[in-house]
């Protein structure tokens, strides 16, 4: 079997064309364009290449994407203050703060990573990262969804792959894709867009015993566990749909955590590393932005 591969870059060229227009119908309506700022703090170069990425998503969807660049050497409280500012600031919608935030950073200190996320006003966390939002999508009722898991809802549900009744084994139980991945499919009610909830899930990690049979018992195989290649093609059912999280760089090439080359002997359809579910969480990232304009401008929120 070959797999199809599940053209990420496409879906998330579709999603952008629609909250272009979408952005486009919001200015008509009268109000402002939204607008996004992204707080980034140091030097890390994968980290300015994703921000500069985010900041020209932005501009093609006709939403302002401004960077608040800021040194290492900026103290936790002086990065609270510039959370503070931008939480009051009515033209800003949405906040992100690029991470990781540099470990010598607060004066060589480090900073508190989750006091820092959680000082971000809630309706314009366009991650999706504060308490409120993470307990309202764990309720099913959520305001904003994280973006790489709602980046893989959507290409599961446009790549018509069905997901209810479906065993999903999600590798990976990060706060940023692989708990909320699993909560999203797991959804009882579909608020997460019906076709991809009501899955039957299990959440795997490093402590898990016996992956590999857990693995080949999956319908649906989401890896995000930040290993390269570590899932091979021996751990996967044979026309399992493969999903590969993982960003890693080897030797100046990209590489997932799925060994694709066996993967796609056995798989149905598997996503490509680059070109699978990274495009598509910069499109998630667009639509929260509009989504928190909106929000802003509706009475009573
Ligand atoms: P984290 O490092 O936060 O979490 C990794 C998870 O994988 C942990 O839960 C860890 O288990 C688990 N894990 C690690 N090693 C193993 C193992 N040998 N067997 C089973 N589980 C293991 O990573 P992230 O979730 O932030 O990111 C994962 C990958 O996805 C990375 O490559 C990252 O670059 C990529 N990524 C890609 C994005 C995209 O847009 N495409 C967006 C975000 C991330 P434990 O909890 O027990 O330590």
């Amino acid at each position: 079997m070959t797999a199809e591969r599940l053209d990420g870059k496409r879906v998330a060229a579709e999603i952008r064309e629609q909250i272009a227009v979408d952005v486009q119908n919001f200015i008509s309506a009268g109000h402002s364009p939204p607008c996004l700022a992204a707080i980034l703090v140091g030097e890390d170069p994968a980290s300015q290449v994703y921000v500069r990425n985010k900041e020209r998503a932005c501009e093609k969807a006709g939403i302002i994407g401004q960077t608040i660049r800021l040194p290492a050497s900026t103290t936790q409280e002086e990065l609270l203050q510039t959370i503070a500012r931008l939480n009051s600031d009515e033209s800003v919608n949405g906040i992100l703060v690029q991470l990781p935030l540099p470990k010598d950073g607060n004066q060589g200190n480090g900073f508190d990573e989750r006091a820092v996320l959680d000082s971000v006003d809630p309706l314009k966390d366009v991650d999706a990262f504060s308490p409120v939002n993470v307990g309202l999508l764990m309720q099913g009722r959520h305001r904003f969804l994280p973006c790489t898991p709602h980046g893989i809802v959507q290409l599961l549900h446009r790549c018509k792959v069905p997901v209810a009744g479906k065993h999903v084994v999600v590798v990976g139980r990060s706060d940023i894709v692989g708990k909320p991945m699993a909560m999203m499919l797991a959804q009882r009610d579909g608020s997460c867009g019906q076709e991809t909830a009501n899955a039957t899930v299990t959440l795997a990690h490093s402590r898990t015993s016996n992956l590999k049979q857990i693995c080949q018992s999956a319908d649906i195989l989401i890896a995000a566990v930040g290993v390269p290649e570590m899932i091979r093609g021996d751990m996967i059912r044979s026309g399992a749909v493969v999903i590969d999280v993982g960003i890693n760089r080897v030797k100046d090439r990209l590489v997932g955590d799925v060994h694709y080359a066996e993967a796609s002997e056995v798989a149905s359809a598997i996503t490509p590393v680059p070109g699978g579910v990274g495009p598509l969480t910069i499109a998630m990232l667009l639509h929260n932005t509009l989504n928190a304009a909106r929000l802003q401008n509706t009475p009573g929120e």
